[in-house]
């Protein structure tokens, strides 16, 4: 069999941690089993849809390397389609026009409510063996409606929750075209799924009501029934439903905050599926590895501090070019005027195995292109008389040195040695000049990567 799945997103708003980890799902089933992967823009919806949002969803599977077989599929193209298995239907008796006001609909509600029975369409224009329909009122634009089956079940073998049986009599008979004869939500996924000959839905769980109904109007369009699974919800660490509040929900603005695709990837392919105890994995592995045993059928919980940890994993083994491209931006967003490559990379090198974000990791690298005065508090605590004539004679001698991070760094120890004096008290110091903070790497080699020339302007400036 040839495996298709799709990622079918509504280009209503932002792009959800959760439909990417489904579209992460579907994507790497297909990539594993050699198949197909397709992306469907669902923008029936003409007035929620918009352009941007389907903006955001391309940029935010770009961005993740999420790529698609063949074009993008938009379904507002494809109404004639739509529009010619309705009337299939209609000509087949599987569907049929319903006049039922909206007023009526109201009043059949409240009625039900009040005898305390689940609202449902009553069936009043659904053309039965032996049945008299209404006349036909001549100022209602009809709906067109699918025959649910009165009985029997409908059950599947979900990948992700197991068998489901849903009776056919708890379900209404669907609305397929609205009175102005535009496709429903239910009825285009369900072409477009048979058309695109869809092996694997793979999708929220939030779907799951629509699957009997779906798999009803597969069998009259006599299509075949795909497997299906519905992947449960990802909740904010608090417990809660993950939603704007929480702070970083949609995809694009883990990129701003920092954090490499490769790693939103990996923490969100762990979030409710798992290989063994492995943590860390690179695209390709979980293409191998992933199966839909391993896919946890109860709600996953954000944690924060993980996607964080994975993202350290990321920066620390990434290629010193690629971070540089990423923090230079950054860099020059914070106001840097001139960037010196040789500085940078060595800079990032310096840092990388320390920085879990790259928005942090720019700020702390910024004091190498732009520099400010330490704070009072710092000079304070770090810049009384000892330490400045201490940093006087320190400066006297490693001008003489030869300029070489091994030789900066065993000159520090040595005068440290012939000064008696513990490491942190000419560190210290240093720091709060060079850097404007007492917490860095190897201040030996930041001296070596700043060069003596703003070493000691740096200096003079503070100690006059
Ligand atoms: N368009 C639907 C959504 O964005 C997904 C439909 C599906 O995957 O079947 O929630």
């Amino acid at each position: 069999m040839n495996i298709v799945t799709r990622f079918a997103p509504s280009p209503t708003g932002s792009l959800h941690i959760g439909g990417i980890r489904t579209a992460l799902f579907s994507w790497a089933y297909a990539k594993k089993n050699k198949g197909k992967f397709i992306l469907r823009i669902e923008d029936t919806d003409l007035e929620r849809s918009t352009p941007e949002a389907v903006e955001i969803i391309k940029n935010g599977m770009k961005w993740l390397k999420l790529d698609h077989d063949g074009d993008i599929i938009f379904q507002t193209q494809r109404f004639d389609r739509y529009k010619e298995l309705i009337q299939a239907l209609l000509d087949q008796g599987d569907a049929y026009y319903c006049y039922t006001s909206k007023a009526e609909l109201e009043q059949l509600r409240e009625l039900q409510v009040n005898q305390g029975v689940k609202p449902k369409y009553d069936g009043r224009w659904r053309p039965e063996d032996n049945k008299k329909l209404p006349g036909i009122p001549n100022n209602v634009q009809p709906v067109i409606r699918f025959k649910t089956p009165s009985n029997g079940e409908i059950h599947w073998k979900d990948l992700v929750k197991g068998e489901v049986v849903i009776k056919n009599e708890e379900l209404d008979d669907l609305i397929i075209a609205r009175s102005d004869g535009t496709p429903t939500y239910n009825f285009c996924v369900v072409v477009d799924d048979s058309d695109m000959k869809v092996t694997h839905v793979i999708r929220g769980d939030d779907h799951i009501n629509n699957t009997p109904r779906q798999i009803n109007l597969l069998k009259a369009l006599g299509a075949p029934i795909p497997q299906y699974a519905h992947l449960s919800m990802i909740l904010a660490s608090d417990g809660q439903k993950l939603s704007k509040r929480h702070g970083a929900a949609s995809v694009m603005q883990y990129r701003d905050d920092g954090y490499l695709p490769e790693a939103v990837i990996n923490y969100l392919a762990r979030l409710g599926w798992s290989h063994g105890d492995n943590e860390i994995f690179s695209q390709e592995q979980l293409i191998e590895w992933f199966d839909f045993d391993h896919v946890s059928s109860s709600a996953a919980q954000f944690d924060q501090e993980k996607l964080e940890w994975i993202n350290s994993y990321y920066i620390k083994n990434k290629p010193v070019g690629e971070l540089a491209d990423l923090i230079k931006h950054r860099l020059l967003d914070m106001g840097v005027e001139r960037l010196d490559t040789d500085i940078l990379n060595n800079a990032i090198k310096l840092y990388q195995d320390r920085e879990k974000n790259l928005n942090v990791f720019a700020g702390d690298i910024l004091f190498f292109f732009k520099w400010s005065e330490p704070s009072e508090e710092l000079k304070n605590k770090y810049l009384d008389e000892k330490p400045q004539k201490l940093i006087k004679v320190f400066i006297s001698k490693i001008e003489k040195i030869n300029w070489t991070n091994d030789d900066i760094n065993k000159f520090m120890k040595e005068f440290v040695k012939e000064q008696e004096i513990k490491f942190p008290e000419i560190a210290m110091p240093l720091r709060t000049i060079i850097a404007g903070t007492d917490n860095t790497p190897s201040i030996g080699s930041i001296i070596f990567i700043l060069g003596i020339d703003e070493v000691k302007k740096r200096i003079s400036v503070i100690l006059e």
